[in-house]
């Protein structure tokens, strides 16, 4: 069995020979840890090894651990469904929000965010396959929905977010990623000032990597599978 330790040894490796591989800049890739369901003595050991960005679905089980790790100045995205009656919470504890997609849910995290935290970092999560009941908005409307969020002022727009269907063909994952860089060419052609594709996970990372993802959002791969 490999340590955390190990795990992460391992990831950083294969981000960076990826970089290499696709000519990358070197360290262009964040790796954000998916800490959902893991205990707080495990983020904070894996804070120890030098991770400082962990991501988090659902609030009923980040909040108290993000309490309880509050000497830690970690950097927390909260990555889960965005429903409108829970933003304040979104909005006073968290770095980053990479599932936003709707403008009534961007509206109240500006209205939320606090005066004394910097603007919350926003990723706008796109449906790629347009499909039923998944979050995200469809491809043909995220132009219109960037412009409206990237006019508020305790927000600030960073890209786009993805999760495509599973699948273990290389060849369609990639396809699914560049359509989302191909998305995010438009939106920066038409005047916005994006940096981040928040794209890959354990199983496609590289994947992500090869056409373009800022941050890698990992879970099962460094902290083994969610029980
Ligand atoms: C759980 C989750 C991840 C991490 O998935 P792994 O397969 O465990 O790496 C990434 N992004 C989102 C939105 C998730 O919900």
């Amino acid at each position: 069995m490999q340590t955390l330790s190990e795990r992460f040894s391992a990831i950083h490796e294969r981000i960076h020979k990826t970089e290499l591989l696709y000519k990358r800049t070197a360290g262009s890739v964040r790796l954000l840890a998916v800490s959902k369901t893991i205990p707080v003595n495990i983020i904070e050991a894996a804070y120890r090894l030098g991770q400082t960005d962990f991501g988090e679905n659902y609030l009923q089980d980040a909040l108290p651990k993000m309490a309880e790790l509050r000497h830690l100045p970690a950097s927390w995205h909260f990555i889960g469904r965005l429903q409108a009656n829970k933003t304040r919470p979104v909005a006073e504890n968290f770095a980053w929000a990479h599932s936003v997609d709707r403008l009534k849910i961007a509206q109240r995290l500006n209205d939320q965010r606090p005066q004394n935290l910097e603007s919350l970092n926003i990723c706008i999560q796109v449906n790629l396959d347009n499909e039923a009941g998944k979050a995200g908005i469809p491809p043909g409307e995220t132009a219109e929905l960037a412009a409206a969020i990237a006019k508020l002022p305790r927000l600030r727009l960073r890209g786009l977010m993805a999760l495509p269907k599973p699948t273990g063909d290389v060849q369609q994952q990639r396809a699914s990623f560049r359509y989302l860089r191909q998305i995010q060419e438009q939106l920066i052609a038409g005047g916005l000032a994006l940096d981040t594709l928040s794209m890959g996970m354990s199983d496609d990372f590289e994947a992500a990597i090869a056409e373009g993802s800022t941050i890698v959002r990992i879970g099962t791969a460094l902290f083994g599978p969610r029980g």
